[in-house]
């Protein structure tokens, strides 16, 4: 990698990297040497000029992203990453004979700053968060296709992610969509070109496995369903009946090909193309288990008042909708809501529906969505698992 100028922080304000955490702020920023451009690789110093580290220069809030501390980045630093990361994933255990698709590359979390990479049996997809990521995709790519034996494809999907559009493109081979995956035994299908994010929401694997585990013989609702995750999960052990809502017709007609993929008996589910709030309006008593997976209700702190409203309301109305002694999974994968904040949230709905509710069980997100100790924001997946008297 190319150095192309050196950070020098302001006294004192050290701290931070030196405990790698990987974020250098603009108000931390001394001098700047070397007119570095958008995504250009710089040396960060402390006030003494010894190294902190090197990362990505991109203007803004975040100034600098550390991908490397001490160690000058080398021919090989993606490559070297990148199989650390893997092998994370195996010794983990996230990788099985029954799971095929896995985030290969979580930012922060594997020590890569703005960058994703999810692989779905054979195809890896790389999502940029910054500009320089942008800049090393092909390195990227190289590296994957020298690590990862047995991706044949790589699809390079930022187009809104970074400040200015980027062009979708394959940056290796191609693939005939959609394309399936297997998680914990359940077949998927998985369309990274036309559906959201990377094209599937590997995050809930774990959470899945738990509705599997209390479906039995249930009546299940699973709103904000996409491509029918939990619903799968729940038919898979024996769910008397399962209803999928989501606002989108596609996300909905793919529940539907997902459920014939795993082979199910086609009475036993219906699909709802709805709004969550208005599905749940005119219910009660009918479902045994409510899922709550909405997309990121705030995407910054300055949404984050209206969020909470959002997160309120629509807890309140499962809590009231639910049947008795039955049970809701409730998500939030908002960053900026953290789990004190939403489990606050989900106490004012319960205080509001009046109903006795216990928690069962706190969740997050699976190893192979690493939350590095030192940067506590990585962590963005909360849930509960609440039981309603
Ligand atoms: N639970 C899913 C992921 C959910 S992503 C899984 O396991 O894969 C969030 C989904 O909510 C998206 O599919 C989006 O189309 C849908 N959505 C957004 N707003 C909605 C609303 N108000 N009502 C119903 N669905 C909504």
């Amino acid at each position: 990698m190319n150095i192309q100028g050196k950070v020098i922080l302001k006294k004192g304000r050290e701290a931070s990297a030196r405990r790698f955490h990987p974020w250098i702020f603009s108000g931390a920023i001394h001098t700047l040497e070397g007119n570095p451009a958008d995504g250009d690789w710089v040396e960060v110093q402390d006030a003494g000029q010894h190294t902190l580290g090197y990362g990505h220069y991109q203007k803004g809030t975040i100034t600098i992203r550390l991908l490397s501390f001490l160690n000058p980045p080398g021919e090989s630093f993606y490559a070297e990453k990148i199989a650390k990361a893997f092998n994370q994933r195996v010794v983990s255990k996230v990788i099985t004979e029954f799971t095929n698709c896995f985030r290969l590359v979580h930012g922060e979390g594997d020590g890569l700053p703005g960058l994703i990479i999810d692989v779905y049996n054979g195809v890896a997809i790389i999502q940029a968060h910054s500009i320089g990521v942008h800049k090393d995709r092909q390195t990227v790519a190289g590296a994957i296709k020298e690590v990862i034996k047995g991706v044949h494809s790589i699809y390079y999907k930022s187009q809104n992610t970074l400040p200015e559009k980027s062009a979708n493109e394959y940056l290796l081979g191609m693939s005939v969509l959609p394309h399936v995956v297997m998680e914990h035994g359940n077949r998927f299908y998985v369309d990274w070109e036309e559906g959201q994010k990377t094209g599937f929401f590997l995050d809930q694997r774990e959470n899945r496995k738990l509705v599997g585990e209390m479906s039995r013989g249930a009546k299940v609702l699973n709103t904000f369903c996409y491509t029918g995750g939990f619903s799968v999960y729940a038919l898979k052990a024996g769910a008397e009946l399962v209803h999928s809502v989501d606002a989108s017709e596609k996300a909905v007609a793919m529940t539907g090909k997902n459920l014939e993929l795993n082979g199910f008996d086609p009475l036993q589910h219906r699909s709802f193309v709805a709004d969550t709030f208005d599905f749940l309006k005119d219910k009660k008593d009918e479902y045994d288990i409510i899922i709550l997976d909405p997309p990121a209700f705030a995407k910054h702190k300055d949404a984050r008042h209206q969020a909470m409203k959002g997160y309120q309301r629509l807890n309140a109305e499962a809590i009231r909708v639910i049947k008795p002694n039955g049970i809701i999974f409730t998500f939030s994968c908002s960053q900026v809501v953290d789990r004190q904040l939403f489990y606050d949230t989900v106490v004012s709905s319960a205080i509001q529906s009046g109903r006795a509710v216990n928690v069962l069980h706190h969740l997050s997100q699976p190893a192979d969505h690493p939350v590095s100790i030192y940067h506590p924001e990585g962590e963005y997946l909360k849930g509960l698992v609440l039981y309603v008297n």
